[in-house]
């Protein structure tokens, strides 16, 4: 098996295991993937399907700017395909994104302005670069919206805050990247256990 089949295979497992933890109701995220043997080349989610279904063979394949590669014209690719074009040219190291809808980023959100700090969590340090629990960490929040093209344009804007390589879009979710499937979910998990740990801790 070749590397884009390995990690079809690998993504899938994952999509599944998220599905279980309530992550992807009613068929929404999405996720992608691309190899450094071609860097042009993005392997997207396909739109609408149940998450706890999903498998290798419901990956499609786009290009840079979010455009079907022929022959795969009967499966879309997910309406928020651009988030994850933009996200590939703004951090070129970038191999895999994935996508949440978990409810705990939702809920605390919508209590919130511009961005979520965090300090004192041994877990921050599960974003790279992060060495010390002491430290503050800021994860912005974006307003959501159905403006793809406008959104791209608040990500490019905003390209300083996202050195934690992740984001959330206010009572909609998380986005988390990597330049593997292991340091995106490592990065994406750290988020989710952040926001459940501080909506937690506020409503208790
Ligand atoms: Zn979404």
């Amino acid at each position: 098996m070749n590397e884009i089949e390995i990690l079809k295979q690998e993504l899938a497992a994952t999509i599944r295991a998220y599905n279980l933890k309530g992550w992807s109701p009613a068929t929404s995220t999405n996720y992608s993937f691309r190899t450094k043997l071609d860097t042009e080349l993005i392997y997207v989610s396909r739109s609408g399907v149940d998450k706890s279904l999903f498998s290798e063979t419901d990956f499609i394949e786009i290009d840079r700017l979010g455009q079907p590669k022929s022959g795969n014209n009967i499966a879309i690719p997910s309406a928020e395909t651009l988030i994850h074009c933009v996200l590939y040219d703004l951090f070129p190291e970038t191999g895999v994104i994935l996508h949440s809808h978990s409810v705990y980023p939702v809920l605390i959100s919508q209590k919130l302005q511009n961005n979520i700090h965090f300090t004192g969590y041994e877990i921050q340090k599960g974003f790279s670069g992060q060495i010390s629990h002491a430290d503050e960490i800021s994860i912005p929040i974006f307003e959501n919206t159905q403006d793809m093209t406008a959104f791209s344009r608040v990500l490019i804007d905003n390209k300083a805050a996202l050195d934690n390589h992740s984001f959330i879009i206010k009572k909609h979710g998380t986005y988390a990247w990597g330049e593997t499937l292991f340091e995106a979910k490592r990065h994406l998990e750290t988020l989710e256990y952040l926001c459940q740990c501080e909506w937690m801790s506020r409503n208790d």
